[in-house]
């Protein structure tokens, strides 16, 4: 996985000069990587922190985790603190694409690599970068809904604007529906951004979408579960809840339990593990100074990023069993309580 066995087009990290700042470790000699994340707010987030902390553990180093709670100002004043502390590589969960690019900054002028975790940082000389291919994330969420409901009007309630992935989904969505709007299939009768990734915010945009149609809405093309709660609570307002077919994606419990109970229609489960594990092996082999190969790279509006994106998975309640419970990202019984 995280070295490139293909040997195709392999981007080889410069080796950096043993790295001169002030070691976080002390004299145990244990190499510290910070943890820069932007909320933990939603259930993702959390499990990749606690991931993330025991994979750095069995690699022998520490972490160090500070949670920003969607303050782009706290998010930098956070990394500088672990900056200045001398942590020995950055992890940054970024809340804002652009505004995170300081935190790069920040951080090569003291030696320290910055990974991009999960959301790419824009505009900056961040060292790797690594996800899912999100793109295609938007893409099983647009094949799911499209296979409900070929024709119609859709309403497209997108993440926030100021990450990175939420255009990068949206891309994905096009990428399946732009053809059918072409053809006259489907109508776009509502499309936003979510401020903030905040549920209750989709939720009040969805009853704009309802009110602005009269109801007439065939489908929505919801970003994340949290979204797609909002849509759902909206919907339930006019009795359309189950009615309508509605995507997602995390994987969250409350997302598979509506699944299940038919009121949400997909979800894009994202193996949150796969991710912290990688991103712990390639932190510590970086911060050890090792050579770190990818097979891609990733256009930031400055570099092409060195980059590794894994595969999400389209979910619904035909697959449920083989891929969140097979993996045991949540319990079978959890996921069934209300029905
Ligand atoms: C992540 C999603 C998450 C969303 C809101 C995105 O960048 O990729 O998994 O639902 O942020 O936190």
């Amino acid at each position: 996985l995280l070295q490139s066995d293909n040997g195709k087009i392999g981007e080889s990290l410069k080796q950096p000069e043993r790295l001169e700042h002030a070691r976080a470790s002390g004299d145990d000699g244990q190499l510290v990587i910070g943890l820069s994340i932007d909320t933990l707010e939603e259930e993702r987030w959390v499990k990749d922190r606690d991931l993330f902390k025991v994979a750095i553990e069995e690699l022998g180093a520490k972490v160090d985790v500070r949670a920003a709670n969607g303050d782009d100002a706290k998010q930098i004043a956070q990394a500088e603190s672990m900056i200045s502390s001398g942590v020995d590589v950055l992890v940054v969960v970024p809340h804002n694409a652009e505004a995170c690019a300081a935190i790069v900054a920040k951080a090569h002028q003291a030696g320290i690599k910055v990974i991009s975790y999960d959301r790419l940082i824009l505009d900056s000389d961040v060292d790797l970068y690594i996800s899912f291919d999100n793109e295609k994330a938007g893409e099983l969420q647009a094949e799911a809904i499209v296979k409900q409901v070929p024709k119609g009007n859709y309403v497209l309630i997108e993440g926030a604007d100021t990450d990175n992935n939420a255009h990068m989904f949206k891309q994905g969505q096009m990428n399946i529906i732009k053809p059918l709007v072409d053809k006259g299939d489907i109508k776009i009768v509502y499309d936003q951004f979510t401020k903030e990734w905040i549920p209750s915010n989709a939720r009040a945009n969805m009853e704009v979408a309802l009110r602005a149609n009269q109801g007439h809405i065939d489908a929505v093309i919801a970003a994340n579960d949290g979204t797609a709660g909002g849509v759902i609570g909206a919907l339930a307002d006019h009795a359309l809840a189950g009615k309508i077919p509605v995507s997602g994606q995390d994987a969250e419990l409350a997302a598979a339990q509506r699944i299940v109970e038919g009121t949400q229609t997909m979800t894009v489960y994202k193996p949150i593990p796969k991710l912290a594990e990688a991103a712990a092996e390639l932190a510590v082999k970086m911060a050890k100074g090792e050579e770190v190969i990818t097979d891609r790279k990733v256009f930031n509006k400055k570099i092409d990023v060195p980059a590794i994106l894994l595969e999400p998975i389209a979910v619904d309640s035909n697959n449920m069993e083989e891929t969140i419970i097979a993996d045991g990202f949540h319990k079978k019984s959890d996921i069934y309580r209300n029905v």
